[in-house]
């Protein structure tokens, strides 16, 4: 019955979401057109700070080739990069099915993109499914590591891999050509501001080696999914962006952050002042990479922030909280 009604409501030749942006192409920034696919969904679908699930639906190969169509509705000839998001695993042929990722490759081959930007988990890069991307056009492949931590990201997050699951994955695609993105989750649940930062930091540091480019993504609290029953509870508070600044002011670049839901309850904040401007800073150097204009960012709430670390630090320890 609920599925029927959701196959009803939804249009499966439409996408989730289409949108123009500027992304970073050899360095510089370049047009780029962003495309959320909707598919069955993610085959995992067990993270626990991931409402992905909600967004799932049938869509079949004729589906998908027609959600890609109407977005490319929204490009221009000045577009270079394309990114394709399933909310899943592009390379998952269970998810997109090969019939349909190879039609929408040619498509982009055919257009002259520059560059394109897919994600998958690690168990469905192999030789193959790299292959075909890279024989028609150049891939970046990003695949959500969120932390360089076993321990934080099987109890925590639990995604369902380990580091070393993540390592030969970037080493398939580097041997091939690919480039990889990482993701990078700052402020998973049960962990406390100091330890969420210390983490992302060292995370980073970690991956960097296997990585060209670091995404850092700020928790959001998204419907349906544990954190939003810890955040209900009180029991979770997204990331202040100050955390944030202190991450991508940390580590070596080039490493970029878009700060989803900046300034809103359920988002990325600080104290409400002053989250425009920092938001606008992190998005800057997303393109920038430079960390400069951050140090003359300031307010009031810098130090509740400070001294919360420092609570939380005594009070817990170092630890989970
Ligand atoms: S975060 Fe990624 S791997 Fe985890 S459930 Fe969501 S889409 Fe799947
Ligand atoms: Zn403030």
């Amino acid at each position: 019955m609920a599925k029927a009604r959701v196959e009803r409501e939804l249009d499966l030749r439409k996408p989730v979401t289409v949108w123009r942006s500027q992304d970073l192409l050899d360095g510089r920034p370049a047009e780029s057109l962003t495309m959320i696919l909707r598919t069955v969904g993610c085959r995992w679908n067990r993270c626990t700070m991931c409402g992905f699930a909600g967004e799932g639906a049938p869509a079949g190969a004729e589906d998908l080739i027609a959600q890609f169509e109407n977005a490319l509705e929204r490009s221009s000839p000045e577009v270079t990069v394309v990114k394709i998001y399933t909310s899943g695993s592009f390379l998952d042929p269970a998810e997109m099915p090969v019939s349909a990722r190879d039609e929408i490759l040619k498509r982009l081959a055919a257009l002259g993109i520059k560059k394109l930007v897919i994600e998958t988990r690690p168990e469905y890069v192999t030789p193959e499914t790299i292959e075909i991307c890279l024989t028609h056009l150049p891939t970046e492949f990003a695949i959500g590591l969120e932390t360089a931590s076993d321990l934080i990201r099987e109890n925590v997050i639990r995604k369902g891999f380990l580091f070393q699951d993540f390592a030969s994955a970037t080493e398939v695609v580097h041997r091939q050509g690919g480039r990889v993105k990482t993701y990078l989750l700052l402020k998973p649940p049960l962990l406390s501001e100091g330890l969420a930062m210390r983490d992302a930091i060292d995370s980073a540091r970690r991956a960097r080696g296997f990585a060209d480019v670091l995404s850092l993504n700020l928790c959001n609290v998204q419907r349906n999914t544990v954190v939003e029953r810890m955040w209900k509870r009180g029991e979770f508070r997204p990331p202040w962006l100050w955390s944030a600044l202190e991450v991508l002011k940390s580590v070596p670049g080039p490493i970029v952050c878009d700060p989803v839901g900046a300034g809103t309850r359920r988002g990325p904040h600080n104290c409400g002042q002053c989250d425009d401007a920092v938001a606008e800073a992190i998005r800057t150097h997303a393109l920038s990479q430079d960390v400069e204009p951050f140090h003359s960012l300031d307010c009031e709430c810098r130090s509740t922030w400070r001294d919360l670390i420092e609570l939380e630090e005594d009070a817990f320890g170092a630890a989970f909280i």
